[in-house]
């Protein structure tokens, strides 16, 4: 049996990057695959309800956790092969995201540069299909390797086990939930393209007329880093809403009324509407409720002034949706979970 060392009363906030004080009333850092099914033969912890944690950049804690945290921990990365013109690269579900993508392109492998600088682990990227800049890991995914909790058993989950969406998969539903990522491959293409469909990318680009990877994912760094809050000087958990997704007739209505709304359309004819728009209209850029407020330089990004509980959190949040939904009549959906 592989060593549990097992801490009790664990402090959280500096695994979270909101920095939000909570506990766990039991917390593992499982640094090897066997650990988890030593956790699970162990009766006093297998009857706890259980939190993986990766990152802890895309958690909410409202309160302590009375549960087993899981620190997923796992570390290691390889080149795994070819296959169909692509190159095979694989990470453990606890090696550090920007770290992965950066090791891609020193080995000069192209297609995550896009998603640079996106905080938390691998394991954690395909939980919600992280995506940024116009690309998403389901265009590059290729296979994961997760450890079931009902069976104790390791299988391979491919593209359409995972069940891809818009910041959505499997795992953020019933049927996933008691899956834990233990290791991600992606397919990064040899005849590489540059993808900078985004209009904010091609502009930070502008003058570079084939750029490499290592262009597109410094372009990403310097927008992202004038753009975003450091979650190392002030908490946040990235965007906090999802961009809502609504029917194109409601998109028209709401264009007659607000000319200006921003818009996407998508290929099922649904138009994506851009949060941060809506709720800076409605006047909340920069504006605070406690110690929680809105960051003055993008209104999707709430923060952690200093101190803020989770319910703090969640009471900015609930009233920018109460006002998102009396102007434009769309509701609003948070993007972090909230445990
Ligand atoms: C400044 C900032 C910018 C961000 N920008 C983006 C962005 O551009 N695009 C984007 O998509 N996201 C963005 N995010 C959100 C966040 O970085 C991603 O969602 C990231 O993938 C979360 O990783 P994590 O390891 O921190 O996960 P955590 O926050 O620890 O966990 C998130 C969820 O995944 C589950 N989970 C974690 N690891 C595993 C695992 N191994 N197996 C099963 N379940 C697991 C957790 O239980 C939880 O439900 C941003 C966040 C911040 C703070």
């Amino acid at each position: 049996m592989p060593d549990l060392p097992i801490a009790s009363d664990f402090s959280l906030a500096s695994l979270n990057t909101f920095g939000i004080a909570a506990r766990a009333r039991r917390y593992l850092r499982v640094t090897e695959v066997p650990q988890l099914a030593a956790a699970l033969a162990d009766p006093d912890l297998a009857a706890l309800p259980r939190l993986v944690l990766g990152g802890g950049s895309n958690l909410l804690f409202t309160r302590d956790f009375d549960g087993l945290v899981l620190h997923m921990a796992l570390s290691g990365r390889e080149i795994a092969g070819e296959e169909d013109g692509c190159t095979l690269v694989r990470a453990a579900a606890g090696e550090n995201w920007h770290d992965f993508v950066q090791w891609t392109l020193a080995q000069g492998l192209g297609g995550l540069e896009n998603l640079s600088l996106i905080p938390g682990t691998v394991g954690a990227a395909p939980i919600q299909n992280i995506g940024a800049y116009g690309a998403e890991i389901k265009d590059l995914f290729h296979a994961l390797t997760v450890f079931d909790t009902a069976s104790g058993q390791t299988r391979t989950l491919r593209a359409a086990d995972c069940r891809f969406g818009y910041r959505d998969s499997v795992f953020k539903h019933a049927e996933g939930a008691g899956l834990i990522v233990l290791d991600v491959t992606f397919a990064l293409p040899t005849a590489w393209q540059p993808n900078v469909k985004y209009a904010e990318l091609a502009n930070e680009l502008a003058g570079i007329a084939a750029p490499s990877p290592r262009q597109v994912a410094d372009a990403v760094i310097a927008i992202r880093r004038r753009k975003l809050p450091d979650p190392a000087v002030i908490g946040n958990a990235g965007s906090f809403f999802k961009n809502p997704v609504v029917p194109g007739a409601q998109c028209e209505r709401l264009l007659q009324a607000f000319p200006n709304l921003v818009h996407h359309r998508q290929p099922d004819g649904s138009e994506k509407l851009a949060a941060g728009w809506l709720i800076d209209q409605c006047g909340w850029k920069g504006r605070n409720m406690g110690a929680a407020g809105v960051y003055p330089k993008q209104a999707l990004v709430l923060v952690n002034n200093g101190g803020a509980t989770g319910d703090d959190v969640v009471r900015l949040a609930r009233a920018i949706q109460a006002d998102v939904l009396a102007r434009y009549g769309v509701q609003l959906e948070a993007e972090p979970v909230f445990v």
